[in-house]
């Protein structure tokens, strides 16, 4: 892989493609961890007088242009930070894009809109998004592969795009794969994965391959009541995939054979109702349950104080630790302290801790921790549990060349 300081980007036009996928709330960005996180990459092009071309997406628009999805808010952030003004092209490869492009000065920046906003993009077909990253192509002289947390997709930006052009991985992702290295080949030990949030079917294949390497996986957030479930308990309405149950009762199993202990929650927090995680409007039915005594018309939303500081004694002796998902809907105040109390014993061990996934890093700052205490926290989270599982990211083989 060729890195920004092997190629001459001096007077060029340099892609770049970044993960400015933030959280946003009514056009307002709740956390900008991303857009700072490759902000450094997009500074050092700047000072090298390239014309700088950065593109993203944004949400899951369906291939066509959606205002809420619009990364004209990130544009204005960007430039705050990069303390220079950041143009914006209203469309991809479109009219606006090719102005807007064509206006560069050297050192100057543009983020154009959504890729998403085009099919091609995300085609499964070969041909289309071929034919979306040509029309790409022409907007950039060189391309400079920074968004990590897309470098699982097979998408036209992320995969297509970088055959076309001479590249370069950014510096956010040389740093990201450092670390996952660091977590899959020279791991210092106890190794502690702690796995939570919401989507269950992408984190469970993540744990097949932890079997062989991990010490303990402690399992929280809505993954939590599949393994209960599959153990002959009551879940309630909590979230459930029964069609993985044979699979975490296998999981469960090789997991006795490997020495590798499993930590499952021993009480939760639930309610009747998924909680208003805008107003914050206070939870009437809120309780907390044993694990086994789930109630059927309640859904569990936290790790109860009991799972918390059993998770916690579980994370103390830690030499690295692994952190996915929040383990409860920390965006409503009465489902936060699981998350808190999984954040606090991170930084109250001595081990060298990764927080991965969107949310879990957004979670980290949002309840108030210090994000420079954590040893890396990733901006992918699907793409660092994809490389945790052995596969092959398209997004860095695409820069292997
Ligand atoms: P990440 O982005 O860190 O990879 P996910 O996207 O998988 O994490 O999940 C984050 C979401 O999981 C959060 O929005 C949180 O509210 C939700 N979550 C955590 N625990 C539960 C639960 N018990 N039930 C439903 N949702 C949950
Ligand atoms: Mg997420």
């Amino acid at each position: 892989m060729k890195t920004i300081e092997d190629l001459d980007v001096t007077g060029k036009r340099v892609f770049v493609r970044a993960d400015l996928n933030v959280p946003l709330s009514d056009g307002t960005i709740t956390d900008d961890g991303r857009i700072r996180a490759v902000a450094p990459t997009i500074a050092k092009l700047v000072e090298r007088g390239a014309k700088v071309v950065v593109a993203s997406h944004l949400g899951r628009p369906k291939g066509e242009p959606d205002p809420q999805f619009s990364l004209a808010p990130v544009a204005v952030r960007l430039g705050e930070i990069l303390g220079r003004s950041v143009s914006f092209a209203a469309d991809t490869v479109g009219e606006s894009a090719k102005a807007t492009v064509a206006a560069l000065a050297d050192g100057e920046v543009t983020l154009l809109e959504n890729l998403r906003f085009n099919a091609g993009e995300t085609s499964k077909d070969d041909a289309e998004r071929g034919a979306f990253a040509d029309e790409l192509a022409v907007l950039a002289d060189l391309y400079v592969g920074d968004g990590f947390g897309a470098v699982h997709r097979k998408h036209a930006s992320v995969y297509d795009l970088p055959a076309r052009l001479p590249n370069a991985v950014g510096d956010l992702i040389a740093t990201e794969v450092g670390v996952l290295k660091r977590l899959t080949e020279e791991v210092e030990r106890p190794y502690v994965v702690v796995l939570g949030g919401s989507k269950v079917s992408d984190k469970v294949g993540v744990i097949d391959n932890l079997l062989g390497k991990a010490d303990r996986i402690l399992i929280g957030g809505g993954m939590a009541y599949t393994f209960l479930y599959a153990l002959g308990h009551e879940v309630g309405l909590s979230l459930l995939q029964k069609d993985q149950v044979d699979t975490v009762l296998e999981y469960l199993e090789r997991a006795k054979t490997n020495g590798v202990e499993f930590v499952l929650p021993v009480d939760v927090a639930v309610s009747g109702k998924f909680p208003d995680t805008k107003t914050h409007a206070p939870v009437e039915d809120f309780a907390v349950v044993d694990a086994d005594a789930i109630p059927a018309d309640k859904e569990g939303l936290d790790i109860g104080p009991k799972t918390r500081e059993l998770f916690a004694e579980k994370l103390a002796d830690a030499k690295t630790v692994f952190w996915n998902g929040p383990v409860g809907v920390f965006e409503h105040p009465a489902f936060a302290e699981g998350t808190k109390a999984v954040a606090q014993a991170l930084l109250d061990s001595d081990a060298f801790t990764v927080v991965g996934g969107g949310d879990s890093a957004a979670a980290v700052r949002i309840l108030g921790f210090d994000e420079t205490k954590f040893g890396h926290i990733s901006t992918g989270g699907g793409a660092s549990l994809e490389y945790l599982e052995g596969k092959t990211l398209p997004g860095l083989a695409a820069l292997e060349g």
